[in-house]
């Protein structure tokens, strides 16, 4: 319906907004999404003036239980967001006729996946429309950003006539992104992750770097959401995106060796559903011992990242009421939190970085 490079915006989050609204979604409704996710999915429902409702993941998996969401769903459930964690896609033989039976459009979260398929079929090509993010540590990295994909003439039409009255972010905004890039392009690999980290968390408290995440303000919605991608970063989409086969390529071989090598009884490899392609994001696994696994990690200096460590990362248990979250209302995703780290797929990651994580892992 649309290709990717078209309907930009300022973050995934944004992205997602548009489409609710073009639902005609708004105060009074409740969205469906799975807990074991990134702040900026209640955050763009909050921002469409819609309140939340968690889905707990499946009990072996990391993505949405179709009969936990059969079971939660209400008369004011107006949407489900459909999320493929780190590209593993979602079972969408069960959750889609839980949609349909309730009559409930599905939004895809393809913030992980630009290429994973299930069952022949392309992820993001199931909903009435879907939300990508080109943020750090996405399959395809601009800078921050997001993109709606539709799947729905009507809603196409809705979202393209919205479109021009986003604006483009103020200048000093995007200066910042473009040496923010820069510095990504000079420091993200395998080598540097735990200095960087350490480093970046440091600026971000100062507010001198864009952070993954806006604290949310009830009843405010912060400007971003009133902004498109930045152009720069639009051309530097176009220009990624063609060589996204080249990027797909990698990962899956990344993966692969990670698959074959791994062999220790202190991680559990992913499931993936039978019949589907994974073009993996990161590579999960769910470790015995994870604050160990981490602080190990961190001393041999092998990029092992902790996310989620929150149902709604990265926010704290205090700050779960400001997203309408309900401890212990998806037990599986709390218990996946405690167990779940990623290894890197990204661009950089070279062989020798995948043979000293996976020796890494398996001396444990
Ligand atoms: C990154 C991410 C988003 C969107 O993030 P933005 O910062 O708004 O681009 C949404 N869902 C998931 C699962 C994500 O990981």
């Amino acid at each position: 319906m649309n290709t990717l490079g078209e309907l930009t915006y300022y973050r995934g989050r944004v992205a997602l907004r548009a489409l609710l609204k073009a639902l005609g979604i708004g105060p009074g409704d409740e969205v469906a999404l799975q807990a074991f996710t990134c702040v900026a999915v209640p955050e763009g429902i909050m921002a469409a003036g819609a309140r939340p409702l968690y889905i707990d993941i499946e009990s072996d998996g990391l993505n949405m239980d179709a009969a936990d969401l059969q079971r939660k769903l209400t008369p004011q459930t107006k949407a489900i967001v459909v999320q493929h964690t780190f590209g593993i896609p979602a079972e969408m033989d069960a959750l889609m006729p839980v949609a349909s039976r309730a009559g409930i459009p599905v939004i895809e979260d393809c913030c992980h996946t630009l290429e994973s398929s299930y069952r022949g079929r392309a992820a993001g090509t199931f909903g009435l429309g879907a939300f990508y993010s080109f943020e750090w540590g996405k399959p395809v990295v601009v800078g921050i950003g997001g993109a709606a994909r539709l799947n729905d003439e009507a809603l196409a039409a809705r979202v393209r006539s919205e479109y021009s009255a986003y604006l483009e972010p103020p200048r000093w905004k995007v200066a910042r992104l473009q040496v923010q890039y820069a510095a990504h392009c000079i420091l993200y690999r395998p080598s540097l992750f735990w200095p960087v980290r350490t480093l970046y968390h440091r600026l971000g408290s100062l507010g001198a770097a864009e952070s993954n995440y806006n604290p949310i303000q009830a009843g405010r919605i912060a400007g971003d959401f009133s902004w498109r991608m930045a152009a720069p970063l639009q051309s530097r989409l176009r220009r990624k995106l063609g060589r996204l086969a080249e990027l797909t390529r990698h990962s899956r071989e990344v993966a692969a060796q990670y698959q074959n090598g791994l062999r220790s009884p202190s991680v559990r490899l992913p499931t993936i559903p039978g019949g589907c392609d994974w073009v993996p994001c990161r590579f999960p696994l769910r470790a015995v011992d994870k604050p160990s696994l981490l602080r190990k990690a961190r001393a041999a200096n092998v990029e092992l990242a902790e996310w989620y460590a929150t149902p709604i990362h990265p926010l704290k248990r205090e700050e779960w009421p400001l997203i309408h979250y309900q401890p212990g209302s998806c037990l599986a995703a709390e218990q996946r939190c405690v167990e779940i780290v990623t290894l890197p797929t990204h661009p950089t990651v070279s062989r020798a970085d995948v043979r000293r994580a996976v020796n890494f892992i398996n001396s444990l």
